[in-house]
């Protein structure tokens, strides 16, 4: 075992042991600590046990213990921690020392910190890592932001331990400059809630339409798993529908239909806001999650509000292959959205995003892994300035090619009362997207009648201002 660490780890929780374990297996170095000093011996004890790490009790015996410059990682729980870690850390550490942010942080404090930690003349690093334990042990997707002058001191260790997709290729490349990293995880959280609640609405259609229980629907997903929507979170569905209870039902159905979140939905969705960019799609995914929690007033409702009750008349095996078109359609709208707002914010904080590269990031390790972000990749790598995503030939045949079912799907759940939030928010996105004349025109009328806000004319050059007294009344 070498007498210093390559890197430095502080949190041995679920991620950062398996990290540990994973950069270890690489033929790293690493020297670990964390908060709560037991945990150290366990690990190095235990699961550490014969491997080169190099357990520390302090955060200056961490210190002392690393190759310069040194790199010093954190995954502890996001928020204060990190703060309070980075604090301990900048006295200890020398210029060109780089310290890494590895947990669920929101980007506006990376960007924060980064200045902070450039401020001392130490570098930082803010970088996502998705793919939950198993990613963190086995090959995670990464995505790191920060101070540029970092990313040649960890690229090599980054990309050993980071997935690989078929041609070998590290999910883990430089996103861009302070919070980007960060933010790119974040926005692959919002994606991940997009792609599970279309996923979810069309288990409650088979379900409430179709009459399908989940073992049946279960084959359906098995078979979906080998089209376009080949990805993990079809291949995990697939898995639990199949799964019995200890009585032989399906185990699913016995699970109470309130969802959780830990709020990096939400944050895309705030950004998206703040930024002014329509990301319908996992917008409703949030409001669908905060439907599901409002379970006893919805119980309450359900015995007083009288409504549709569902009575499929048509072709079951044909509805079933408009639905695979149907997710296949939401799905690019929400890539397309997803992207959009990664491209405004790209111009808000001055990154220079790498569209192609975050495909790729995302193409293997990370919980929206899909075959769909290999085409996302070609896409960029054809035309690197796409503007957005329904522009390029390959996705705009696609969808074409998918609006009739996904139409006949959208049409059918609403005349059966089946709420369908991001299937049909997707589809009218879609329609807005190209159509060249919205009402905004009634719009800004209104806005001019009861505010004197002006508008400008199709008749006349841009950036002209009128105003109409519409009234008479002056
Ligand atoms: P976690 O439960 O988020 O955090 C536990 C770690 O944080 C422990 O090392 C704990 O130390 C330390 N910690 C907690 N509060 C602290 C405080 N006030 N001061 C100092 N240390 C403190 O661990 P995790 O699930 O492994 O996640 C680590 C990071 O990765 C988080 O930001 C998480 O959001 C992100 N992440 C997690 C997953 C996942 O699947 N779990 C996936 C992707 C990203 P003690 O042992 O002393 O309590």
């Amino acid at each position: 075992m070498k007498s210093k660490a390559d890197i430095g780890l502080i949190g041995l929780a679920v991620m950062g042991e398996n990290l540990v374990l994973n950069m270890e297996s690489k033929g790293y170095t690493v020297a670990v600590y964390n908060r709560t000093v037991e945990k150290v011996d366990n690990f190095v004890n235990g699961r550490g046990k014969g491997k080169n790490f190099i357990g520390a009790h302090s955060l200056e015996e961490l210190v002392t213990s690393l190759e310069r410059p040194r790199k010093v990682m954190m995954l502890v729980k996001a928020g204060q921690p990190v703060d309070d870690f980075i604090e301990q850390l900048i006295p200890l550490l020398e210029p060109g020392d780089i310290i890494i942010d590895g947990g669920n942080s929101h980007f506006p404090d990376t960007i924060r910190r980064t200045k902070l930690v450039e401020e001392k003349g130490l570098l930082y690093i803010g970088t996502g890592v998705s793919g939950g334990e198993e990613g963190a042990l086995l090959g995670p997707s990464m995505m790191p932001g920060g101070s540029p002058e970092a990313w040649p001191y960890v690229k090599e260790i980054f990309q050993a331990v980071a997935a690989k997709v078929e041609d070998g290729s590290p999910c883990c490349d430089w996103v861009g400059e302070n919070g980007a990293g960060h933010f790119v995880k974040m926005v692959h959280n919002g994606i991940e809630y997009g792609d599970m609640q279309i996923i979810n609405e069309a288990y409650h259609l088979m379900k409430e339409l179709l009459g399908m229980d989940a073992f049946e629907q279960h084959e359906v997903f098995k078979k979906w798993k080998s089209g376009r929507l080949d990805s993990y979170l079809i291949e995990i569905t697939a898995d639990i529908l199949a799964y019995k209870d200890e009585d032989g039902s399906p185990l699913v159905e016995k699970i109470l239909d309130t969802a959780g979140q830990k709020g990096t939905g939400k944050w895309t969705a705030v950004s998206a806001l703040d930024l002014g960019i329509p990301l319908t799609l996992i917008g409703e995914s949030v409001f669908s999650r905060c439907l599901s929690a409002q379970k006893e007033l919805r119980v309450k409702a359900s015995g007083v509000i009288a409504g549709k009750k569902p009575a499929f008349k048509g072709d079951k095996q044909q509805f079933i292959g408009d639905l695979e078109q149907a997710l296949y359609g939401a799905k690019i709208i929400s890539y397309a959205q997803g992207y959009d707002l990664m491209m405004e914010a790209a111009k808000e904080y001055k990154w220079n995003l790498n569209y192609g590269g975050i495909a790729l990031m995302w193409r293997g390790g990370c919980i929206i892994r899909s075959v769909f972000l290999g085409d996302i990749k070609k896409a960029f790598d054809k035309n690197p300035g796409l503007e957005n995503l329904l522009l390029d030939p390959f996705f705009k045949e696609s969808i074409e090619s998918v609006q009739e079912s996904w139409r006949r799907v959208c049409a059918t759940a609403i005349e059966n009362g089946i709420p369908v939030p991001a299937l049909t928010s997707a589809l009218s996105y879609f329609d807005g997207f190209r159509n060249d004349r919205l009402p905004a025109n009634l719009l800004q009328a209104q806005r001019d009648y009861f505010g004197a806000h002006q508008y400008e004319r199709v008749d006349k050059p841009r950036g002209q201002f009128f105003h109409t007294d519409w009234t008479g009344r002056g």
